[in-house]
């Protein structure tokens, strides 16, 4: 598999530096810090939500395989309709914001954005004037979907659920 890392056009990554992946253990993807490089490829990293250093899993890597249950099994463990994971993740590191739907969304995000070229996403800003249906990518949420436009906002489906955003401002 292929991973859409950072563009070129940006910073280029080094220990010490902030990136996002995927967390593990939050199981979202959040702000982590580099702390080892192979070449141009980063490793691993360490949450800086939660603290645990992990291999580095890029967002769109970790929504796609997570789409692919071979490939993350371990790391992406499926919620099945009793809310008891296979590999039972500390239940204490769940972000407390979490919703009834949020697991439907999760899902729903998976399947879309696996269909997806996340090469071809657009970088969020609130100057946007995306489509329904486009592709964005944000320097916190990730890459996420817009499903709904009006009044200003956008209403957009990240990894960890429905977020509304200001655009065309
Ligand atoms: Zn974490």
């Amino acid at each position: 598999m292929t991973l859409h890392r950072l563009r070129r056009a940006d910073v280029l990554p080094s220990v010490g530096r902030e990136c996002e992946s995927w967390c593990t253990a939050c199981k979202r993807v959040l702000d982590h810090v580099i702390t080892a490089m192979n070449g141009r490829e980063i490793v691993q990293v360490r949450c800086r939500t939660c603290g645990s250093v992990h291999r580095f899993k890029g967002a769109a890597a970790s929504a796609a395989a997570a789409a692919s249950p071979k490939a993350t099994a371990a790391a992406v463990p499926k919620v099945s309709s009793g809310g008891k994971a296979a590999s039972a993740p500390a239940a204490e590191a769940r972000p407390p914001t979490q919703r009834p739907a949020a697991a439907a969304e999760r899902q729903r995000y998976q399947r879309q954005l696996a269909e997806r070229d996340v090469a071809t996403a657009l970088d969020y800003s609130p100057a946007l004037r995306p489509a329904v249906g486009a592709l964005l990518r944000h320097a916190r949420f990730g890459y996420g979907l817009v499903e709904a436009l009006g009044d200003g906002k956008a209403q957009i489906l990240f990894s960890d659920g429905i977020k509304l955003l200001v655009v065309g401002r």
